[in-house]
């Protein structure tokens, strides 16, 4: 038996069956253990997983753990947005939200998680919240599935039905912390663990060139959305320092997504927010087309939450139609995303931002 204890929460579905097999028990045990750690009705401790005979439990007990996040509190919106404040045992918090679309009878026809991989963010985007706390830690892939879990109750409980989506789009760059990224895609997409299907996942990064072809190469079935925001270098170096790198500047960005829609198969979505007299002229819209056709890529336009402390306002409804409008008319698929939960502070990173100390 292990004298060091081992956070099983923080090991791939791989990892937990190599660790198995070191326990001297058979590869199967890990299946069950996955089962008890993320399926519905998980539990927090080895002593209610009632299948694994008592000696395993008491040796898992002796030689294991199990890091789980701490809910400090749950906001619900206006709207119905749920935001939840989880804290890690390092006592820092990150913040992950349940976000519901209605059909037109009020039914929630979808239901959308947000979740994050790091406590705060390096890449420090000038309008974000989380950008401007810097980094600090990232979280393990049990800490990123445990997020989702906690909301699949509270879909269940709140809107009688199961979640829908998940988006890697809360705080932190998830290609920074890409081991625990895919090992928390393995668990989600694992049929004894969270058992989702891979098309309902979006990775969502700034766009780090290198690792968007590994994503293509290790994770090809699951979405990548790509947060563009700004459809030259220029513009984008002003707000978004990671297109300042040739290494990850647009130039180094625009062949690793062709790379990435050539290997998957499917386009791309640019995130694209758009800020008041910045990026939301008709001219941004042109060249933000033409970006579109070159890597085969879709937009999801965004209405920003105003975040306080930045220079960025959210632009006018008559100019996101024209904008819409503009691209459309240039054979480019778009989508609107609305800001949600705004009387919550959804902005992703404004909630933990304000509760660090
Ligand atoms: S927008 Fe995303 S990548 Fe940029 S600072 Fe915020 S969390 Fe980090």
């Amino acid at each position: 038996m292990k004298h060091i204890s081992t956070d099983l929460k923080a090991l791939s579905p791989t990892g937990l069956e190599e660790w198995v097999l070191e326990l001297g028990e058979p590869k199967w045990r890990a299946r069950q253990i996955l089962r008890w750690m993320y399926a519905k009705n998980a539990v927090d401790s080895f002593e209610s997983m009632l299948n694994l005979p008592v000696s395993l439990r008491n040796g898992l007990a002796k030689s294991a753990r199990m890091e789980r996040l701490k809910v400090q509190a749950l906001f619900t919106a206006r709207d119905q947005t749920v935001k939840a404040l989880m804290q890690l045992p390092s006592g820092r918090n990150v913040e992950s939200v349940l976000i519901p679309h209605f059909d037109d009878h009020g039914n929630p026809a979808r239901l959308t998680v947000c979740v994050s991989s790091q406590v705060g963010c390096a890449m420090g985007c000038t309008f974000c919240a989380t950008g401007k706390m810097g980094f600090h830690e990232n979280l393990t892939c049990g800490q990123i599935v445990d997020q989702i879990t906690y909301m699949r109750k509270i879909a269940y409980e709140r809107f009688d039905r199961d979640i829908s989506n998940v988006v890697y789009m809360g705080m932190g760059e998830p290609l920074l912390n890409y081991k625990a990224l895919l090992a928390s895609l393995a668990i989600l997409t694992h049929p004894e663990a969270c058992g989702l299907s891979p098309r309902r996942i979006t990775v969502s990064t700034v766009g780090l060139a290198r690792r968007i072809r590994d994503l293509a190469n290790d994770a090809p079935s699951v979405n990548l959305a790509v947060s563009l925001h700004a459809p030259t270098e220029s513009k984008r170096a002003s707000i978004m320092p990671v297109s300042r790198n040739a290494l990850t500047g647009l130039k180094a960005l625009k062949p690793a997504m062709r790379y990435h829609t050539d290997t998957t198969g499917r386009p791309i979505t640019f995130e694209y927010c758009l800020f008041r007299g910045f990026n939301d002229s008709l001219e941004d819209a042109g060249t933000l087309a033409q970006i579109c056709h070159s890597v085969r890529a879709k937009v999801n336009l965004i209405m920003y939450n105003n975040v306080p402390g930045t220079e960025f306002e959210r632009t006018s409804e008559e100019q996101l139609d024209e904008f819409m409008a503009h691209l459309s008319k240039r054979g480019v698929t778009v989508t609107v995303r609305r800001s949600r939960g705004a009387d919550i502070a959804a902005a992703c990173g404004q909630l933990a931002n304000q509760s660090q100390t």
